[in-house]
């Protein structure tokens, strides 16, 4: 309560974001709604309930905290699955509650099977593959004894999965890369045929791959950042754009980020504002404090670089960042008032702060900026 921001979620945006991933995947292909990251910043509590609304039944995690989070919210019969971490000890409760996890190594599966025969369920599970990218997955030499381990155990596993993912598909200087890896995954599918050890589904594509490479979207597709509003890079926006007519952004920005004037000062000539010496006043200047700073997501190498909405218009921040504020030269508007909305991400009249520009500004990525909205702001649900 008593907030000094608040980050505001367009349903309807989502809702539109989450039309056009299933333009993309089709009938045939299900989506999975990836929401780690906290929902990539805008609230698993509040994401996933807008997501099912929408008619996802699908949820990637990356951690067992997550699935957690996720379950505490969802509906009954929804899917969830976890991508990354599972500590052994958590093994238990995850199969209990029929979640769903990447088994990436061989001594996972023993402590799964250990797990499923106390539980007295099977462990629900997907094998992700190595294929390239060097970050987790087993490789295709293991994977003979691993179809061996599953055939031999099958009464305590549920084989659902077989997957890998793709290390950069959102650019094209990665093409050969990708088209290897796409191959070695075919190469694994058919060593299961062969074996007569195959899953429910083939899943392997993220946002990227989806989008630049289509023969990757088999069974699933694992889809973030697109629900949100983003591209996973320009180049993949640009390639969108050239194949639509009309050649308009699909994709609606589901956050905006806002906060409020909260004392305005008027500043003689010649004076230094704020901390240090790296703002100098060179007329008579009005000045507004809002209350966000770097405890709170702003980061501080927007100090004398960011640029917020007030009024509709386009206002610049002065000085350093501060812990719990930012300054603002209002000098220019007029009958501004304590209180007034400020936008720090997002649209406010005919203008937008994109997460691009404040990305640039600041040098981080998209994903990176928006999984580091901070925790201790509010996140409201809008129409
Ligand atoms: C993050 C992630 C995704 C989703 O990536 P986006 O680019 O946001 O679509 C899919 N699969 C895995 C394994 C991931 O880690």
């Amino acid at each position: 309560m008593w907030y000094t921001a608040e980050i505001l979620i367009s349903e309807s945006n989502v809702k539109n974001n989450i039309e056009f991933i299933q333009s993309l995947t089709g009938e045939d292909t299900l989506f999975s709604s990836v929401v780690k990251g906290n929902a990539y910043g805008h609230g698993i509590e509040v994401f996933v309930p807008i997501a099912q609304r929408c008619g996802v039944r699908h949820f990637s995690v990356f951690s067992t905290n997550e699935a957690y989070r996720v379950k505490k919210v969802a509906q009954p019969n929804t899917t969830i699955m976890i991508m990354g971490m599972v500590d052994n000890d958590a093994l238990e409760w995850v199969i209990e509650e029929e979640i769903e996890f990447y088994v990436f190594e061989t001594d996972r599966l023993e402590k799964a099977r250990e797990a499923a025969l106390k539980v007295g369920k099977p462990a629900r599970i997907h094998l992700e593959v190595e294929t390239g990218m060097n970050r987790t997955g087993m490789s295709l030499a293991l994977m003979p004894q691993v179809f061996q381990y599953l055939k031999k155990h099958h009464q305590q596993f549920e084989y659902v999965g077989l997957c890998t993912h793709y290390a950069g598909a959102e650019s094209y200087a990665n093409y050969y890369r990708v088209q290897n890896q796409i191959k070695t995954f075919h190469q694994v599918v058919e060593q299961g045929k062969e074996r007569k050890i195959t899953p429910q589904i083939y899943h392997t594509a993220c946002s990227a791959a989806l989008l630049g490479f289509p023969e990757t979207k088999m069974d699933m597709a694992r889809v973030g950042i697109l629900q949100y509003g983003y591209w996973p890079s320009k180049e993949t926006l640009i390639r969108c754009l050239n194949e639509t007519q009309d050649q308009r952004d699909p994709l609606r920005r589901a956050i905006k980020w806002r906060s409020k004037i909260m004392s305005l000062k008027e500043v003689p000539a010649g004076d230094f504002v704020g901390y240090g010496t790296s703002y100098l006043t060179e007329t008579d200047m009005t000045i507004a404090a809002v209350p966000v700073g770097y405890a709170y997501g702003y980061t501080r190498s927007l100090s004398n670089q960011g640029r917020v909405l007030i009024h509709g218009q386009r206002m610049s921040v002065i000085s350093i960042v501060n812990m719990n504020m930012i300054l603002v030269d209002v000098t220019n508007l007029e009958s501004v008032e304590k209180g007034d909305e400020v936008v720090l991400i997002g649209g406010q009249g005919d203008l937008t702060i994109s997460v691009d520009s404040f990305g640039e500004l600041s040098s981080q990525l998209n994903y990176e900026l928006l999984t580091r909205l901070p925790y201790n702001t509010p996140r409201t649900v809008v129409s």
